[in-house]
């Protein structure tokens, strides 16, 4: 930037639309989800700006109506991916030394046009290809997406401003240099706004990124791309590749000019991609940044001291919305035996009361489950809590795939606190609680920190102030978003940054200043006034 200091618009959070009966918004997003469930969506690479056709397909279907096609997306050969590399490096050229405002610019666009012209089309995308409900939609594709954009945008320019001190015959100046090569972004199925975020963020900063989205989430994925082509993201900036993961991963991490893995999805997958980036550290230029946010088996805690009705509402909207889908759903609750009777009359009434179907009839609070695989797997522990002496179904457990990958509500109750359900992420609308007896609330607290390898969100319900203590306290490396008396699942960009630590990621807390640090190098430059002309030191007498 040479002629101004510029302030961008302070960011602020888009409001949540509604979407009650009789709402413009309603009507609207309904037209535009039957428009896309009515035509055949063809969905292209993304390489150089040019739309790529490659003949080998996969079809797409909505999870809750597997037998309606919505289209079919390209897969990608080594050369395509190959292509996207050197494109990027192309691109690196001119886009890592454009002015920070033209960046910035394109990216604030991009949020105004999802909060405008796009956000039916991106919500209803949303709804179709990750079975979202039009809440769930509107949180995720259009509102957390917007936020990122925006506050992406004052966070960097947070970051330039933090500048070292100069004294008065030397001037000190840090610039944030984007990384040298080219970066890599890997995104999850359940998230269109995280899908949207890492490789907009890194781009932002000025890097240029191949785009791996999940193979669930390409029907969204590319309403995101639309955005971006139309904000003005140049040519080669970000480039799109679908397809093998192993195949892509591998000629990604295979090129020496690798710089950054920004990842996002479970924790198996993230550690096998650290591994093949620790096999191939000779052959990089520099040491590349590796950024993943991954599992989680997120807890409530109850203790005798909180309300049941506030403890049952945690439970059913932290663990049911979205079919738990999100990596922040609670999965596992310890609730004292004195408030046990409450807590359970109310829960069950709750899930009982939940309508499970088709997103497009929005009394629906549940809909399905993203593919069959997750639906398979499912049942299996559902089948197996039924036969298990320790655990028992006390509400749900049925599942159904003839239309749609449905897996009721089902809360599980189990005698054994390491019942294998309060260890393992499944991923889906299920919860398990312990109820533990009411003297037993420290050694409770130990138990919440020792059983899951995760630490990514969890919850403590209490009235009693000590006990809120307490568990902040025991529970401190147990979670990177911690919540007194809410649910674990809801962060919102600018308000809550996001991500955990122990298998659960790296925890560089997306939304936040800290996420956008890791896709810079600074440089430091230091310009001295008066040059010294003779080595000798006064101390040399
Ligand atoms: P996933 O790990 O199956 O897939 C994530 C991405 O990795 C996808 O793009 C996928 O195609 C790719 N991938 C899969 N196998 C690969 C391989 N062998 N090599 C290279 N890439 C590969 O995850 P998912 O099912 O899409 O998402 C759910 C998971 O993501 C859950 O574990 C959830 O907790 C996690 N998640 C975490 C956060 C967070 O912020 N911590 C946010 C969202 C999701």
């Amino acid at each position: 930037m040479g002629k101004g200091f510029f302030n961008v618009p302070v960011a602020v959070n888009e409001p949540v639309k509604s979407y009650a009966p009789g709402t413009p918004e309603r009507t609207e997003v309904l037209e535009a989800y039957k428009s896309l469930y009515n035509s055949t969506t063809d969905v292209p690479l993304y390489i150089n700006g040019k739309d790529i056709t490659t003949g080998n397909t996969r079809t797409m279907s909505p999870p809750h109506d597997h037998k309606h096609i919505l289209g079919q997306y390209h897969l990608a050969a080594k050369s395509h991916v190959e292509q996207a590399i050197t494109t990027a490096l192309e691109a690196r050229k001119t886009w890592s030394v454009l002015p920070w405002e033209q960046r910035a610019a394109i990216f604030l666009k991009a949020a105004e046009l999802i909060a405008g012209p796009y956000r039916a089309r991106i919500n209803a995308a949303t709804m179709l290809a990750q079975s979202k409900t039009i809440h769930q939609a509107e949180i995720d594709a259009a509102c957390e997406l917007i936020d990122f954009l925006r506050f992406n945008v004052q966070f960097m320019t947070d970051i330039y401003m933090e500048q070292p001190e100069s004294n008065g015959d030397a001037w000190n100046r840090v610039e944030y240099r984007p990384l040298e090569g080219f970066t890599y972004a890997v995104t999850p199925f359940n998230f269109t706004a995280i899908a949207g975020n890492l490789p907009a963020c890194m781009a932002l900063m000025g890097n240029v990124v191949v785009w791996k989205p999940s193979d669930s989430q390409v029907f969204s994925a590319k309403v995101v791309m639309d955005v971006f082509k139309e904000a003005g993201v140049p040519d080669g900036v970000i480039n799109v590749v679908f397809g093998d993961p192993v195949m892509i991963t591998e000629t990604v991490l295979s090129s020496p000019d690798f710089s950054g893995l920004h990842f996002t999805g479970s924790t198996y997958i993230f550690k096998e991609l650290w591994k093949q980036i620790g096999n191939n550290i000779h052959s990089y230029k520099t040491y590349p940044r590796i950024v993943g946010e991954t599992g989680g088996k997120d807890f409530i805690v109850a203790h005798s001291s909180a309300n049941a009705k506030q403890v049952a509402t945690a439970i059913t909207r932290g663990a049911f919305e979205f079919q738990g889908q999100k990596c922040s759903a609670a999965s596992r609750a310890y609730i004292p035996e004195s408030l046990w009777e409450d807590v359970k009359n109310f829960v069950v009434e709750d899930v009982n009361s939940f309508k499970m179907g088709s997103p497009e009839d929005m009394s629906n609070f549940v809909t399905a489950v993203i593919h069959e695989g997750s639906f398979d797997k499912l049942a299996k522990y559902i089948d197996q809590a039924k036969a298990d002496s320790d655990a028992e179904i006390l509400v749900g457990g049925n599942y159904d795939k003839s239309t749609g990958y449905f897996i009721e509500p089902t809360v599980i109750l189990t005698t054994n606190s390491k019942y294998e359900t309060m260890c393992t992420e499944l991923f889906g609308p299920v919860i398990t609680i312990y109820v533990y007896p009411d003297n037993e609330y420290s050694e409770t607290l130990a138990l919440v920190d020792e059983t899951s390898e995760y630490a990514l969100t969890g919850a403590i319900l209490a009235t009693d102030r000590y006990a809120i203590d307490e568990a902040t306290v025991a529970l401190q490396n147990s979670a990177g978003n911690f919540y007194i008396n809410d649910k674990p699942t809801g962060a919102v960009v600018g308000q809550q940054p996001f991500g955990g630590a122990r298998a659960s990621g790296t925890n560089d807390k997306a939304g936040s200043a800290q996420n956008l640090l890791r896709w810079v190098s600074p440089r430091l430059i230091k310009e001295t006034f008066v040059t010294p002309v003779d080595y000798r030191y006064p101390f040399l007498g």
